[in-house]
Formats: C-alpha cells, sequence, structure tokens
C-alpha cells in the first residue's frame, strides 16, 4: 500500500506541511498533480503564463523525484475522477494535501472527501499556505476581525517560533515511493502552448531590496518590491521561511504577508465577496459600465498616462506594481463607474500572481465597498499621483512613449467632473440601502 501527495498550491518539496505528514505516514509516498479541467475550461486557449509556470515547476520537481528513484503522476481531468483513477491503480491508504481556502475549493475537498471516505480511504489536510488560518486569530467573542490594524495586531501576537519552523521533508526523501519515471503530460496535451516568454522572477527574496521596502515600495520605476505574488500564489516558496526573514529584515515588509492573510481569512470567512459586495450596500450602486470607455481603460488608452502606463505593464508583462494598481482601480471605478467586479475579472485573467483572496480584497478596498476600505470619497487624482510617485516619468515613459506626440490621446473624462458624479452615485447608493 501507497499513499498519495495531492499537490494544490503549495508547489514544493521542502518545507511542505501535507508532504511531511504524508512522508511520516510509514507508508511510500507518490506524488500526484491534477490540471484541473473545469478550471482549465474557462482559460482561453494559446498561451497562459501561469499553466506554463505550474508545468515548469512540475518537471523541475519531476527531476529532483526522478533523482530519488521516485516519480510524479500529472493527470489532466476532474479531480474526482482522476483520483478515482489512481485508487483504482494503485493500493492507496490515504490522500494528503495541504488547506486551501477558496469557496470552490473548499467545495471540492468536500467531495473529495466523502468520495475517499466511501471506498475507506482517508483524506488528511494541513495548514501550509498562510502562518494563521481561519479561526486562529479571531477577536476574543472568537468572530473574526473586520479591520486590519486589529487583525494585524492580534497576528503578531500570536506569532512564535512555534509556527514558523519548517518542515523536515528532506529528512524522509526515503520514503517517496519508488517506481520508475512515469512520463510528464505535455503542456499541448492540455490544451496550452509554450510562450517563449521571459523566465519568471527568482524565489530568493530580494533582501537589500526589502531592508528599504519603505523607501522604495510605491516608486513603480524602481525594482522596489519582492516580486514574490507569484510564488506566494502557487506555494514555490515557503511563507513559513519567508515569514522569518522578514521579522530579521523589515516589519513593513512583513505587513505585505499579513496583508496576504487577512484577505484570505476575510474570504473564508465572508465567501459571498466572491461575486458581492463585502458590504451589501453597496449592491445598489448605479454603475455606468460603459463598454467602450471600459475597452479604453483595458487597452491603456484612457489619456491618464500613470493609468495607460499600468495597464500596458499589465498587458505585457502579468504584473503590475501595487501603487499603480490602487491607481488604475480607483479610476475605473471611481472616474469611469465601472463595476470593480469588471475590473476584478479583468486582473484575474491577466495577473501572473493572481490570487481570489487578494485580488477581490484589494479591488473591494479600492473600490471602498470592502471591509476596512478606503471611504468612497477618497478619490485618487491621478495626475497627482503621477507627480508624488513617477516624478520624472520613467515608470510612464517606459510604457507611454507616444505620450506628448499627437498620438496620445486626451484624458477621456475630466477629474473634477468625474470626482463629483462619484461622490454624488456612491452616495445615492447608500441613501438607497
Ligand atoms: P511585495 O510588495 O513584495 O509584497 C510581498 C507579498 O505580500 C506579495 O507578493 C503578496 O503576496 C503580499 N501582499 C502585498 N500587498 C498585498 C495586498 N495589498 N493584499 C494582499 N497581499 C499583499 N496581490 C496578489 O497577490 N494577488 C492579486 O490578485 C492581487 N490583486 C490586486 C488587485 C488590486 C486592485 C490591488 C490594488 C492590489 C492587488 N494585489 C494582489 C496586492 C499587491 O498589489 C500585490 O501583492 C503586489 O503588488 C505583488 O508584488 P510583490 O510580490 O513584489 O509584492
Amino acid at each position: 500500500p501507497i499513499v498519495l501527495f495531492w499537490f494544490r498550491r503549495d508547489l514544493r518539496l521542502s518545507d511542505n506541511a501535507g508532504l511531511y505528514h504524508a512522508l511520516t505516514s510509514g507508508f511510500p509516498v507518490l506524488p500526484v498533480f491534477i490540471f484541473d479541467q473545469d478550471i482549465l475550461d474557462q482559460f482561453p486557449a494559446g498561451t497562459d503564463r501561469r499553466v506554463e509556470f505550474i508545468h515548469n515547476t512540475l518537471k523541475a520537481m519531476f527531476g529532483v523525484l526522478q533523482a530519488l528513484g521516485s516519480s510524479l503522476e500529472v493527470k489532466h481531468g476532474k479531480p474526482l475522477e482522476m483520483l478515482g483513477m489512481l485508487t483504482a491503480q494503485y493500493d492507496v491508504k490515504a490522500v494528503y494535501a495541504n488547506h486551501d481556502y477558496e469557496p470552490e475549493a473548499i467545495r471540492r475537498d468536500e467531495q473529495v472527501a466523502r468520495f475517499l471516505e466511501s471506498k475507506g480511504i482517508a483524506f488528511h489536510t494541513y495548514k501550509d499556505q498562510v502562518v494563521f488560518e481561519k479561526h486562529e486569530v479571531v477577536k476574543d467573542d472568537g468572530t473574526p476581525y473586520r479591520v486590519f490594524g486589529a487583525y494585524r495586531k492580534r497576528w503578531m501576537k500570536k506569532l512564535s517560533d512555534f509556527y514558523l519552523s519548517s518542515y523536515p521533508t528532506e529528512k524522509y526523501q526515503h520514503n517517496f515511493f519508488q517506481t520508475s519515471p512515469i512520463p510528464i503530460i505535455r503542456l499541448e496535451e492540455i490544451g496550452f502552448t509554450q510562450s517563449g516568454e521571459p523566465t519568471f522572477p527568482p524565489t530568493e527574496l530580494p533582501k537589500t531590496i526589502i531592508r528599504t521596502y519603505e523607501l522604495t515600495r510605491d516608486l513603480p520605476s524602481l525594482a522596489g518590491t519582492s516580486r514574490l505574488g507569484l510564488h506566494l500564489r502557487f506555494g514555490t516558496v515557503s511563507v513559513r521561511a519567508l515569514t522569518r526573514q522578514a521579522l530579521q529584515l523589515n516589519a513593513v515588509w512583513l505587513g505585505e504577508l499579513i496583508w496576504r492573510e487577512f484577505f484570505m481569512m476575510i474570504l473564508f470567512h465572508f465567501p459571498h465577496v466572491s461575486g458581492r459586495p463585502y458590504n451589501l450596500e453597496y449592491e445598489h450602486m448605479a454603475w455606468l459600465n460603459q463598454e467602450d470607455q471600459f475597452e479604453r481603460w483595458c487597452n491603456g488608452t484612457t489619456g491618464y498616462p500613470i493609468v495607460d502606463a499600468g495597464m500596458r505593464e499589465l498587458n505585457a508583462t502579468g504584473f503590475m506594481h501595487n501603487r499603480v494598481r490602487m491607481i488604475v482601480a480607483s479610476f475605473m471605478v471611481k472616474h469611469l463607474l465601472i463595476d470593480y467586479r469588471w475590473g476584478e475579472a479583468y486582473f484575474a485573467g491577466k495577473l501572473l500572481d493572481y490570487d481570489m483572496a487578494a485580488n477581490n480584497g484589494n479591488w473591494q478596498w479600492c473600490a471602498g465597498t470592502g471591509c476596512d476600505a478606503a471611504p468612497y470619497f477618497r478619490v485618487f487624482n491621478p495626475e497627482t499621483q503621477a507627480k508624488k510617485f513617477d516624478k520624472h516619468q520613467e515608470y510612464i515613459r517606459k510604457w507611454v512613449p507616444e505620450l506628448g506626440t499627437p498620438a496620445y490621446p486626451a484624458p477621456m473624462v475630466d477629474h473634477a467632473f468625474a470626482r463629483d458624479r462619484a461622490l454624488r452615485t456612491y452616495k445615492a447608493a447608500l441613501n438607497k440601502a
């Protein structure tokens, strides 16, 4: 008999909680990854850098496992059916995995647990993606926090070495199931092609950048942030290891990791946020939702250089600097009065570091509809923002080279007019609620 370890958002062999428990279970461990057909079917065919990233990572892990005399089962299909196949093919005692907190993932795991149970197979899952999950950082009365500052304080108070120690999977490598290599499914077999684009950011924390993070984090022309979003999303780095480093290097940057957990906690406790405003009073917003305007925002031709630079950076690279994410989101929601869910969906399709909890939480923060949100009456002025954070237009010039020529459009909406219109519309929505 063997046990399976099912990789999901934890694509690494070291310091992996669920994998560690599998390797110390007393049974040989066969690692598994399933390209979920239901998820991939929603992606446009062709290239997808995130699918490519997962595929690259699997190939690298396969190499390591092969050197250990083991292998990796990579499947493409519906998880339940694939697990059905694997449990028919092997004598499986138990399946190990790590917790996943998105509503769909929770539903999937409940189904999987029921299915495995019906076959007498245990399903063991562990916390791995976060330092603190679900009910670990809550108020004294057991209810979840709704304000980041208070959450962060409690998070820090609870933190101890116990929560940050790593899982020494390396010590138990001899417990991987010994088998001849199982060929890895090719990208083309799951409907995608290699993009041939540049490599992904490294998994190492850039220490020099992080030491002075608060000085550089808001300047989009600099490489002033970690660029680890993608790795945190897919678990190619350990959040425990990063938190240990953050404690040494910079409390402000540690705060970013806490924001990440805050929004995961919010999504877990208030799953209605996926699809509806956290604050339901904003369901009555009279969005204008003009498609031609949305298109100009998407393409980066709004006539506001900082907005256009951000959208073009996103379209070209799958990344956008955080300060600029806030500016473009505010512009779309408040200047154009487009439903924040349109922008949220657009980001979801483009961001390499796309994460439902962080994306939703931040969009709702920008739209003023979320928990602990920026108040609706705070309307960013894109020009003032650009002057402050891209003083010498280095970022803007990089992405909007035609600025100052007749090829560049005039602003599509006047700031003072748009600001006033936004304030009236938000106020009216609240009056209706
Ligand atoms: P760093 O500045 O080095 O931060 C380190 C890590 O902390 C990030 O990788 C991320 O995991 C976490 N983090 C930082 N800021 C936030 C935040 N505000 N909320 C939650 N986690 C944070 N982040 C995502 O990971 N996925 C998203 O889909 C996403 N969508 C966003 C949408 C909007 C409208 C806005 C304003 C922000 C969004 N963010 C999202 C947050 C933030 O912009 C990115 O995490 C950050 O820019 C990624 O770059 P980095 O890895 O260099 O981050």
